[in-house]
């Protein structure tokens, strides 16, 4: 506050050294007269707005175009209400430079008083605090952008913020985001908004380089490239004239780094006339590039991230196995999509554990809860299956593996993964059931095939015994009867029906589903087991069987039935393969033999026909896959069974071409030592 005598007419009188002194003040100084005009101006008050005093003094500044049209009431108002309380204030307007560009100010005012304390006039203060203003403007603006970043705004959004940031601050700056594409040569511009399409279009794609104008040298050489003249220096030759054509005269570019320091881009500044940045210029520079990397490398991130969550999604489901989380002290489930799916929960959810023990089947939840008990005491993996019970009634069975551990904030969870197995689980079931059935139906079909020679085999001792019964009736009818005839006859009887009782055992025996039984037993009495039951009918084909079997074979160890079945479908094999071909060729030989090795001893049972033989172009393994056939209802069983039931045995089955025609196909089995 000044005091000035004498009295309260006194007005402010300044001149010599102390109007020198104010004339120095880096600021606007003025003085007022008691009713608030002003008096007095100091000389830079007519440096800066380039008017006179007279332009300005007294109550003329209001009406000069001097005050920013947006802060003029305010500076009324404010001025009035200083005046009103008779202290010290101050406030902030723009005021216009002499070149038309507004500059902020803070306008301080106070009193001048007289002896006894009352208002004669007022001093007043304008200090530019233009820069302060636009660094606070610009820091405000860079905060709310990293907000924007914090929140998960749009990265588009984000990186329009910065370049309006630099653009909104001045007139004559342009700004620009180049990124670098994947390739790492190429740039193409994310964010512009004042550069014109037709500048922009020519620089995208452009690559880096050692002088590729400011940006792309800016990302060569990891390091600000100031072009302080488009038109001048050798460094901006490559966009030379589109950049003059479109008024820009210089550029500033720094590259922006990811925090692990990969170059991802360019941050430019263009300027409308040829000059080096300031140090607020280039401080600013500095900031937008820092929160565009921030920006981009987030994008990035969360790119990769949603790219490797899609393709955990994805191999979840295709595997239809999910992960999960659990928290001890919370007694909470976190399910991921898959969980969620075989659990039968929407997605994403977070699950108490009740709830989900109580979809586990009744039957299963107190081993389950044992199980992960035991986990968590031991510290250690666990695995185990168990049914879940679904909405709907149905029931899903699920394989768990997990382990419990310590998270960093010191609690006990478990992770783990769980697969939904009912499908594979029937899959595999409905495998073993159809072998089984196979099994039976390949057994059945073939007899049922010989249903034929079976009554015929089956007659043929019914027959004898009806005649010998026949006999027997008119021996006894004879006069005296002749016992000793219907003995005999009685005798045959028995003999037959025990022969026909034979037939129906081993047919029995053939079509049961009883499981092998290994015992000791000779391949002669398989063959001689098998021929008789066939050959009926092979012989009404025309087909003649041979037997070529060496006496006394060693035994081998094995389920005669099952062995039956093998020379059975060997058998109706040849005659398969025998049915169009001449007459003179349908006969099958079946011999036995020994092999004497080092290893061991092997007793071979070879089926040989001279029917159509071996296609050469078929691998002869395959003719013992399952299902592999070339007859029309062939099911193609045969051989893959046979097979499997020699491999049971701890034997081998082949086949081969014969010399001239036909096939062989042999079996061997080693002989106990
Ligand atoms: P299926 O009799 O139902 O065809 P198999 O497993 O018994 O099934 O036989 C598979 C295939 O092997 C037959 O379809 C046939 O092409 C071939 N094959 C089997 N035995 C002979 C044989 N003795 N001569 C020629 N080909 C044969």
């Amino acid at each position: 506050m000044s005091r000035i005598s004498p009295g309260k007419e006194a007005r402010l009188q300044v001149d010599g050294e102390l109007r020198g002194i104010l004339d120095e003040l880096p600021g606007l100084v003025w003085s007022a007269r008691q009713d608030g005009s002003v008096e007095l101006l100091s000389r830079r008050w007519s440096e800066y707005t380039g008017k006179d005093d007279a332009e300005l003094v007294g109550w003329a500044w209001m009406d000069a175009d001097l005050i920013h049209p947006d802060d003029h009431a305010t500076v009324v108002e404010s001025w009035g209400a200083i005046r009103a309380s008779g202290k010290e204030g101050r406030m902030e307007a723009r005021l216009r430079r002499a070149d038309g560009v507004y500059r902020w100010f803070q306008i301080q005012a106070g009193p001048v008083l007289d002896d006894h304390g009352d208002v004669v006039g007022w001093w007043g203060l304008n200090t530019d605090i233009d820069d302060q203003k636009q660094a606070q403007a610009q820091a405000n603006g860079e905060q709310r952008l990293l907000e924007m970043i914090t929140r998960g705004e749009p990265t588009a959004a984000i990186l329009e913020g910065v370049v309006r940031l630099v653009e909104r601050g001045s007139t004559s700056l342009r700004a620009s985001i180049l990124l670098l594409d994947e390739d790492g040569v190429t740039l193409r511009h994310a964010a512009v908004l004042s550069l014109p399409r037709s500048y922009t279009e020519v620089i995208d794609g452009a690559p880096i380089g050692p002088d590729a104008f400011s940006c792309g040298t800016a990302v060569w050489r990891r390091e600000l490239v100031v072009l302080a003249d488009i038109e001048k220096d050798p460094l901006g030759a490559l966009f030379r004239a589109n950049a003059l054509a479109h008024g820009l005269r210089a550029c500033w570019s720094t590259p922006m780094l990811s925090s692990d320091g990969r170059v991802l881009g360019a941050f430019g500044i263009y300027a409308t006339e040829p000059r080096t940045p300031t140090k607020p210029e280039l401080e600013l520079l500095e900031r937008c590039s820092r929160v565009t990397s921030i920006a981009i490398e987030r994008s990035q991130s969360e790119e990769a991230l949603r790219r490797s969550e899609a393709y955990r999604a994805e191999a979840e489901r295709s595997s239809r196995t999910g992960t999960f989380g659990y928290d001890i002290q919370r007694r909470e489930f976190t399910l991921s999509d898959g969980v969620c799916e075989i659990v039968g929960v929407p997605s994403r959810t977070r699950l108490p554990l009740a709830e989900l023990a109580s979809r586990i089947h009744e039957g299963d939840r107190e081993r389950v809860t044992e199980v992960v008990r035991q986990a968590l005491r031991d510290g250690t993996t666990f695995e185990y299956e168990h049914r879940l019970v679904m909405e709907d009634g149905s029931v899903k069975l699920v394989r768990v593996v997990g382990r419990s551990r310590v998270t960093a904030a010191g609690n006990h969870e478990i992770v783990g993964a769980a697969t939904d197995i009912t499908a594979s689980r029937r899959a595999a079931d409905e495998l073993q059931r159809a072998q089984a059935a196979l099994t039976h139906v390949s057994r059945v079909t073939t007899l049922g095939e010989l249903a034929a020679s079976i009554a015929h085999e089956v007659n043929q001792p019914l027959a004898a015994i009806v005649a010998d019964a026949n006999a027997a009736m008119n021996w006894l009818a004879a006069d005296p009867p002749d016992l000793l005839r219907v003995r005999e006859s009685l005798t045959a009887i028995i003999g037959d029906g025990e022969r026909a009782g034979r037939v129906l055992l081993r047919i029995r025996s053939l079509l049961s589903r009883t499981p092998p039984r290994r015992r000791p037993c000779s391949l002669n009495d398989v063959v001689r087991d098998v021929v008789p039951l066939v050959a009926p009918e092979l012989a009404r084909q025309g087909l003649v069987v041979q037997q070529v079997l060496v006496p006394d074979l060693p035994q081998v160890v094995g389920d005669p039935v099952q062995l039956q079945q093998v020379v059975l479908n060997l058998m109706l094999n040849a005659a398969e393969a025998s049915k169009d071909v001449p007459p003179e060729r349908r006969r099958v030989v079946i011999r036995t033999f020994v092999e004497r090795r080092a290893s061991g001893s092997f007793v071979h049972v070879a089926v040989e026909d001279a029917g159509v033989g071996l296609d050469p172009a078929i691998d002869k393994a395959r003719l013992f896959d399952a299902f592999y056939t070339t007859k029309e209802n062939g099911l193609g069983m045969g051989l893959s069974i046979s097979r499997s039931i020699l491999e049971r045995h701890g034997g081998k089955l082949w086949a081969r071409p014969n010399e001239v025609f036909g096939a062989t196909f042999e079996f061997a089995i080693m002989v106990p030592a």
